[in-house]
Formats: C-alpha cells, sequence, structure tokens
C-alpha cells in the first residue's frame, strides 16, 4: 500500500517520524524536504552556529542513523509542488507523483519580505535556514555596519551575536517598543537596556521607507527622513506560513493550515504540524498558530497519536525561550489579553519574573535568568482551572 509521506524536513517531520516509529506505526514513511540537509535545529541559527560556537553537524536534530533505523525513504532537496487530494499523491516540482495513504504537511513558516523598496538589494539578509546564515556570515567582519530592522527575537538575537562578532549595530523597530506583540513594557524595556549596554543602537517607533543602493544595499532611509549607512542589512520582520500548497489543494486555512485538536486537516488523511498549522486552543479560547519547538514536537506527538488510533487531544501550554548576550529569556503561556502584571525578583540585577494575569487567571509568566520559575509556571498553567466553589443554596 502507500506510505506514509511528510512533505518539509523540519523539526516537526522529525519529531513525528520519531513518535510514529514509538506508536507502533510500521507502514513505509517517505520525508521529502526542499532543502538539502537532514532535519536540523532552527533556534542556534540566530544563537550558537551565528556566533561561530556551534559546528553544523550538531545541529543535525537526528544522526543519519536514525532515518535508516526508522525505515525512513528521505528524499532531500526535493520540493513539492502540488497536492492531489482526490489522487492522494503528492507532486514533485519535477512532475513525478508520490502516492499516500496518509499525508503529513510540515512546511513551516518563511521569512516575511521586508514591504520597502530596495529589500531584493543584495547584502540583505534574512535568516531562516543553513543556507541564510552561511551567506550572512561571509559578508560578516568586525566594524562592518550591520542594520537590523525588527525587533522581535530574531531581530535581538542577531544584534547580540553580532556585536559579539564585532559588528557595528543599530535595530529598528517600527513599533514603540522591542518585543511589543510578545512581552510587556517591563520586559521590553530590559531588552532594550540589555542590547544599548553592549553599545547596540536602538530606534524604536520608527519605520524604514526604502533601502539604498544600487545593486549592493548602502543604508537604510528612515521615515523621519534620516539615512543610516549600511554593509549589511537583516530584514527581522516575522514569518509566514508555508500554506500554498494547502491552499491550493483547498485545504480549510485560518492563519496557516487550519487542524483540529488531532491536528487533522479538513480532507480524510491529511493532517498538519508545527508552525504551518493553527489549532483550536481551550486553554487560551481561541485557535492559535505557534512558531515554537515545543509546538513543532508537541503537535507531532499528537499526530503520531491520531495517525496510529491513540488519538489525543493537543491542547498545550505555549512555552518559548530566547538568548541574548549572558540573559536567558523563558515565556510560559500567551499574554495576549492580560489585564494586570506583577513582577517578581531583581529587574536591576537581571533576575527576574513577570506574570501576565487576565483578571484573576494567570495566563503566562515571562521569566528572565530565572529557570526556575519558569518550570513553576509552566506547572502552574497547566493545571486545571479552579471549579467555581457552588454557592451555598
Ligand atoms: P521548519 O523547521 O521550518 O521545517 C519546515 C521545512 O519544510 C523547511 O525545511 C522548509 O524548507 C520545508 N518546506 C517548505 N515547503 C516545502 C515544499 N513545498 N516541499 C518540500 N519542503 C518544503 N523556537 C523556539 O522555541 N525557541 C527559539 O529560541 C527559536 N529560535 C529560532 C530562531 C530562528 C532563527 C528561527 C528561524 C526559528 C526559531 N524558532 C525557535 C522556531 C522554531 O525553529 C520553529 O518553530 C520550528 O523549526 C518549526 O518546525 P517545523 O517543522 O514546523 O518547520
Amino acid at each position: 500500500s502507500a506510505p506514509l509521506v511528510i512533505v518539509g524536513a523540519g523539526q516537526a517531520a522529525a519529531q513525528a517520524i520519531a513518535s510514529l516509529r514509538t506508536e507502533g506505526f510500521s507502514g513505509d514513511i517517505v520525508l521529502l524536504g526542499d532543502e538539502p540537509y537532514l532535519p536540523y535545529q532552527r533556534p542556534p541559527l540566530s544563537k550558537a552556529y551565528l556566533g561561530d560556537e556551534l559546528s553544523e553537524d550538531r545541529l543535525e536534530l537526528k544522526a543519519p542513523k536514525f532515518y535508516t533505523d526508522s525505515a525512513v525513504a528521505l528524499r532531500l532537496g526535493t520540493r513539492v509542488a502540488r497536492l492531489d487530494l482526490a489522487g492522494k499523491a503528492v507532486e514533485l516540482e519535477d512532475g513525478t507523483r508520490q502516492p499516500y495513504a496518509t499525508l503529513l504537511l510540515a512546511t513551516g513558516t518563511r521569512a516575511r519580505d521586508l514591504p520597502v523598496p530596495g529589500a531584493t538589494l543584495s547584502g540583505v539578509h534574512s535568516i531562516r535556514s543553513i543556507d541564510d546564515v552561511k551567506r550572512f556570515r561571509a559578508e560578516t567582519r568586525p566594524g562592518a555596519r550591520l542594520v537590523i530592522i525588527g525587533g522581535g527575537y530574531i531581530g535581538l538575537e542577531v544584534a547580540a551575536k553580532a556585536n559579539k562578532l564585532g559588528l557595528d549595530v543599530t535595530l529598528v523597530e517600527g513599533q514603540p517598543r522591542l518585543l511589543a506583540r510578545v512581552a510587556c513594557a517591563t520586559i521590553s524595556a530590559f531588552a532594550r537596556d540589555l542590547q544599548e549596554g553592549h553599545g547596540v543602537s536602538i530606534l524604536t517607533g520608527m519605520g524604514v521607507a526604502r533601502l539604498t543602493g544600487s545593486d549592493r544595499v548602502t543604508g537604510v532611509e528612515l521615515t523621519d527622513g534620516r539615512h543610516l549607512p549600511a554593509d549589511i542589512v537583516l530584514s527581522a520582520v516575522g514569518a509566514l506560513p508555508n500554506a500554498e500548497l494547502a491552499a491550493e489543494a483547498g485545504l480549510a486555512l485560518d492563519n496557516g493550515i487550519k487542524v483540529d485538536a488531532q491536528a487533522r486537516a479538513s480532507a480524510p488523511d491529511v493532517y498538519a504540524i508545527g508552525d504551518v498549522a493553527s489549532f483550536p486552543s481551550t486553554l487560551y479560547g481561541r485557535r492559535v498558530r505557534l512558531e515554537s519547538v515545543q509546538n513543532a514536537i508537541d503537535q507531532a506527538k499528537a499526530a503520531a497519536k491520531a495517525i496510529t488510533g491513540s488519538a489525543v487531544t493537543y491542547d498545550p501550554v505555549p512555552w518559548f525561550w530566547s538568548d541574548q548576550y549572558d540573559v536567558k529569556l523563558q515565556i510560559a503561556g500567551l499574554l495576549d489579553g492580560f489585564t494586570r502584571t506583577e513582577c517578581e525578583g531583581d529587574v536591576a540585577a537581571g533576575r527576574f519574573c513577570v506574570r501576565y494575569f487576565d483578571r484573576d487567571r494567570l495566563i503566562a509568566v515571562c521569566s528572565i535568568n530565572d529557570p526556575k520559575s519558569h518550570m513553576l509556571a509552566r506547572r502552574a498553567l497547566a493545571a486545571p482551572a479552579p471549579q467555581a466553589t457552588p454557592s451555598p443554596v
């Protein structure tokens, strides 16, 4: 019979293979990935690998032997061009068809294009893959002027590593503060002080009008008319789900591929996991799409269970981390919709946590160099909500 076919060879795919075999799945597995690499970890791309502190082979999520032992047919450097859901097959770029019995979509996200003139000049980078880092590192040298556009996690992590590599770094953020989408003002201010303390210039509430240069980038023109000279530009303005294959095939979308709590997409025998999938969160009372290792791993496990007939409900407490200089930031939960915060610890000493509440309900905790509060937070958030005490009649 036809194999289980996985499209996209990243974090979620590697976990799905491991979990399928653990759950006793004995059918054939074909892994199709457009990058030439075995599934690898992306977090170090803006951290240790960028800083030359981790070699390329250490990025691999599983050693080559894992795929042989798991009897996986690996087809790397192969891009899937089309899904034929009615015919239960995927079509590769060269036109060949790969039939499937079960299809697992794990195509991840890609860097969002910078929506300004000059975005395609040489010397303008984004970081999503090993090859992106190789191209970026080929141009970094001490003293080079790097302008980073976007003050989210990736922008800030790259700022820290580039600063350490001796580049002259300026970061431009359109929102009034750093990490505006994902953290509160206390964390944003801390992140800013941290960067500025190391000599990175930060401009917030500042738009980019265009990138200058005729072939290679020479600078960044800001919306207030100022011009920042640049030898290299990094665009770090977020990611978009690689959901086009699914869209063209008619699968339901909702901020990525729409799946249920067992990672099932809207067609029979089709599942989607990881960055590309949005799922219903009971915990947060809405559909969420997460871009994190936690989600790629745990949703892959849930899909493997559903495929092997022991379905569970995927309703995680999301968690995430970021490393900048000697600071480890960890977030448990999602902090959208918080009505108040409590801060505990010593902000000046760089060891504290912020708890986020929606009225009285704890919804998230952000910890700075405080792994213990992070672990406690994950436990507290996972605990079932206390039942309302019945009022006496
Ligand atoms: P990916 O790992 O992105 O894999 C998807 C794969 O599918 C890619 O190789 C892609 O090229 C391939 N693909 C797409 N379309 C096709 C097609 N048509 N045919 C064939 N192949 C295709 N998360 C954290 O929790 N903590 C962190 O500190 C952190 N840091 C990060 C730093 C960086 C620089 C980046 C880029 C990400 C970071 N993340 C972090 C996020 C984390 O890496 C992702 O959430 C995770 O990789 C998602 O796994 P995935 O399998 O869904 O997608």
